[in-house]
């Protein structure tokens, strides 16, 4: 459970943007970031956040947890009806409510702008640049999740063998998961054996593994609400090829240097950078066309975001992966993905799984 300091720091934190948004009000209905601001695990719930009140809105299944998860908010016990909506929103009295855009569907804000006398603005991000900053608590749940996607990766060298289909090993990774403890998969495992290791986010298939394939596996778990994300680039067999060997090293140089010179204060794009010239400068600048990474923390894809695309700065105590990989179609690809806290000094690698590429 969150500590009632904590939350109420994040309260403080979400209400000091109320003028910048020039509302009075908050509706939080997205999973994570209501979790981020009460504690409430509940799948189904709306948060109204006021400059002095704080209510949490959930149905009967959940009124139980919701008192218990959740001390700081108000609950107001809803029955699923367009009446109760209305009645929870003018609970706040307050007149002018930011929504969340990225997360509330046509069909919900239709049956809000029904509701007379409220204004409603539309804000694309509420706490999620907020999230990107991880307290100790979240760090320690992050890594504890990392530490299954390190076990299991670990025995991919056990159990990958010629013959075995790429979802038979995505199982064979998942049940092992499972069995240390992960609550679930915080997506499911991409296996991309031969040619498919060309395709970054290839779904595992009926392709049997063969003798001389190149095999991407990438996989989180899920834990305690919090996810894990691992990359590691295996070669079937013996003898790897000189091209094998070139692109592999080529991309753990490119995640090195990144791995070693990350800090807070730099743009997303400087960041990226780190990887992205090293693979450049060696004529693979086509084959490296997605970012360096993401944040990571209740969501697997989160804020802050690691890539040319963005300008905005990489937050002091941030959790984001490095993945950089470069993908040759008809060949193949590498890619190798670490999770990373960053500190004010630097990186601290959250994930430990080392980088042993030759299955024999
Ligand atoms: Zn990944
Ligand atoms: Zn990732």
């Amino acid at each position: 459970m969150i500590s009632d300091g904590i939350i109420q720091g994040r309260l403080t934190a979400v209400r000091a943007k109320f003028d910048d948004w020039k509302v009075h009000g908050l509706l939080i209905g997205n999973a994570a970031n209501r979790r981020w601001l009460s504690g409430f695990t509940g799948s189904s719930g709306q948060l109204l956040i006021t400059r002095e009140q704080a209510y949490l809105a959930t149905d009967f299944r959940y009124w139980e947890q919701a008192t218990r998860e959740a001390p700081a908010y108000t609950l107001f016990k809803h029955q699923r009806t367009a009446e109760d909506g209305e009645r929870f929103i003018r609970t706040a009295q307050v007149d002018r409510v930011g929504v969340e855009s990225q997360h509330t569907t046509i069909a919900e804000l239709r049956q809000l702008q029904k509701i007379k006398r409220i204004n409603w603005f539309s804000l694309p991000e509420t706490v999620e640049g907020l999230r990107a900053v991880k307290t100790a608590v979240e760090v320690e749940a992050i890594k504890a999740a990392a530490a299954i996607t390190d076990y299991a990766m670990s025995q991919v060298n056990q159990i990958a063998r010629p013959g075995m289909t790429e979802k038979q090993l995505a199982w064979e990774l998942e049940k092992m998961m499972r069995e240390v403890g992960a609550d679930g998969m915080a997506f499911p495992v991409i296996v991309a054996s031969g040619p498919n290791s060309a395709l970054p986010h290839h779904r595992a298939g009926e392709r049997p593994l063969q003798a001389g394939d190149i095999v991407i596996i990438d996989m989180g778990a899920e834990l305690n609400g919090y996810s894990s994300d691992l990359t590691r680039t295996f070669y079937l067999g013996s003898e790897p090829g000189p091209q094998f060997r070139h692109i592999y090293e080529l991309v753990h140089l490119a995640q090195t240097n990144a791995l070693q010179k990350l800090r807070p204060g730099m743009t997303s794009k400087e960041g990226d950078a780190l990887a992205r010239e090293v693979i450049e400068d060696a004529g693979h600048k086509e084959h490296f066309g997605h970012g360096l990474g993401h944040g990571v923390g209740l969501e697997i894809h989160e804020a802050p975001a690691l890539t040319w695309r963005y300008e905005e700065r990489l937050p002091a105590s941030s959790v984001i992966t490095v993945e950089p990989g470069i993908y040759l179609t008809g060949w193949g690809g590498v890619r190798i993905e670490d999770l990373i806290y960053l500190a004010e000094e630097g990186p601290h690698l959250l994930s430990q799984c080392p980088k042993n590429p030759i299955i024999n």
